[in-house]
């Protein structure tokens, strides 16, 4: 495929180290609260990024980490704990807050079809890989020991920022937001390896290391796990573009510092989903979740949907009347799906190959997904059997996870259902799109119909209609639709 890298700012053929397999990682959630749906944005890319390179033939070796101990509010090195934050904000243990927030992210994850990474890795896990790796860099002389802490030295560095679009002026932020300098640090690029003299004298979760009692700085876990667990060569590293100063940027520095050899030759980033005031954030506390969406009536999967029409690399703006464009264009693709016959006739190979090849050149540019919506579309309108049609969605659905065989199906169980139970009814059959609440309706008007209860039976109509729902009087009953 073609993959735009952001450390290049270029697309380019996707390349591997290993021919035929793919070490690929990805940042995990700060579990220190739910996951909410920009969060989500960024799996959801990653997902059919993963998938898309299966579906391609490699072998996917996807490694994640749960960031459950030292991510401070700014991400460079200042400001309060997050999971010490959310713990005081429940009154329960860090390692209770960790624990309850990652099982909700992965049922976040399972309600949008995203597939849990091959390993996750919780990063208090690891803490015997950072301090060798802290110790490592010691040795080296590219970290230094500064007020009980150990800090990366960037000055050792001939490119600290190798992503090219980050300025010192971004270093401020953290001043912006009210937050102190660290006086121990040589150089501003400077981070923490090891956390000693915490401020936070009430840092839950501490381990013994050759600096003192502490605990790891945020970046030194994802470059200690993915040493661990996809090696020295790593293919392909993933998060959302805030990812990539400076937590990406402090990553590429220790772990190349470390091994002494190039680490990561493709980075992939996700824009941000936006709200109409700005970026969706945690630490605002003003966010969505799936939970909040369903209740509102959404299924997950529109959101997921909602996601796949646009590019990856192009910030996404969030608003009610989007999702409910992306929700009604979802149920009419899988209604449509559902017209299609399961007749057990032969899939014509000619036709899935070509459009096998169709999907490979078009979503494999860039990982464009909005063409892969649109290539649905096509196989609807397609001049062979619908047997053959079936195939081909269910190997796009293979990457693209929106349930289409699986709703389609239910959809079809449904208005067979509800027509076998509106038939047993006095001998009037009502036939519809397979919703039993508005079968109700249109077996009480045939009934007060029969009673001759016109006034009734007008009363249902009129409310029906108000719904968008026509009926036409058929001989033994009725037929409704959608309008
Ligand atoms: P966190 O749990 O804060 O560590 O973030 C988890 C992932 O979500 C990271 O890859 C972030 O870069 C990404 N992320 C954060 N905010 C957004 C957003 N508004 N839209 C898309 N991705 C985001
Ligand atoms: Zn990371």
């Amino acid at each position: 495929m073609q993959l735009y890298n952001s450390l290049t700012h270029k697309k380019a053929p996707f390349v591997t180290h290993t021919p035929g397999r793919v070490e690929m990682y990805t940042c995990g959630p700060t579990v220190y609260h739910f996951a909410h749906i920009g969060n989500l944005r960024s799996y959801i890319m990653e997902d059919v990024l993963e998938k898309f390179l299966r579906y391609e033939g490699y072998d996917v070796n996807r490694v994640m980490n749960i960031t459950d101990v030292g991510h401070l509010a700014s991400d460079a090195d200042t400001g309060e704990d997050k999971m010490l934050k959310g713990a005081r904000r429940e009154h329960k243990t860090v390692m209770e807050i960790a624990q309850f927030y990652t099982d909700a992210f992965f049922e976040d994850c399972r309600r949008l079809n995203i597939k849990t990474p091959d390993v996750v890795q919780p990063a208090t896990g690891c803490i015997d890989e950072y301090i060798k790796i802290v110790s490592g860099l010691l040795e080296k002389g590219y970290a230094y020991q500064a007020g009980g802490n150990v800090y990366f030295d960037s000055a050792k560095l001939q490119k600290y920022y190798v992503f090219n679009d980050h300025n010192e002026e971004d270093l401020a932020v953290g001043v912006r937001e009210g937050v102190e300098e660290d006086s121990n640090k040589r150089n501003k690029n400077d981070f923490v390896l090891w956390f000693t003299k915490s401020k936070f004298e009430d840092q839950a979760l501490k381990w013994d290391s050759p600096w003192g009692v502490g605990y790891p700085g945020w970046h030194i876990e994802c470059s200690g796990i993915s040493l661990k667990y996809n090696g020295e060569y790593l293919d392909l590293h993933c998060g959302g573009v805030d990812n990539a100063f400076p937590h990406h940027t402090n990553e590429i520095a220790q772990s190349e510092s470390y091994i002494g050899h190039p680490w990561c030759h493709q980075w992939f980033h996700v824009h941000h989903l936006n709200t109409t005031s700005g970026k969706m954030s945690k630490s605002k506390g003003e966010f969505l979740t799936v939970s909040l969406l369903e209740e509102k009536g959404y299924d997950p999967l529109s959101y997921r949907f909602f996601c796949l029409q646009s590019h990856y690399r192009k910030a996404l703006v969030f608003s009610w009347e989007n999702l409910d464009n992306a929700q009604g264009a979802y149920q009419k693709l899988i209604a449509r799906i559902a017209a299609l016959q399961e007749d057990g006739s032969t899939v014509d190979e000619t036709v899935r190959q070509e459009y096998r090849q169709k999907f490979l050149a078009q979503v494999g540019n860039d990982l464009n997904t909005s063409m892969g919506i649109t290539l649905l579309y096509d196989v609807l309108k397609a001049k062979t059997s619908d047997a053959t049609k079936l195939a081909i969605l269910e190997d796009f659905d293979g990457v693209l996870s929106l349930s289409l065989l699986e709703k389609a199906a239910a959809q079809r169980a449904k208005a067979a259902a509800a027509k076998a139970a509106a038939q047993t009814s006095g001998g009037y059959t009502v036939t519809g799109e397979g919703d039993a609440a508005i079968d109700a309706q249109v077996l009480a008007r045939g009934e007060a119909k029969k009673a001759k209860n016109f006034a009734e039976a007008d009363r249902i109509r009129d409310e029906l209609k108000a719904q968008g729902i026509e009926i036409a009087d058929v001989p033994g009953g009725a037929v409704w639709k959608r309008v």
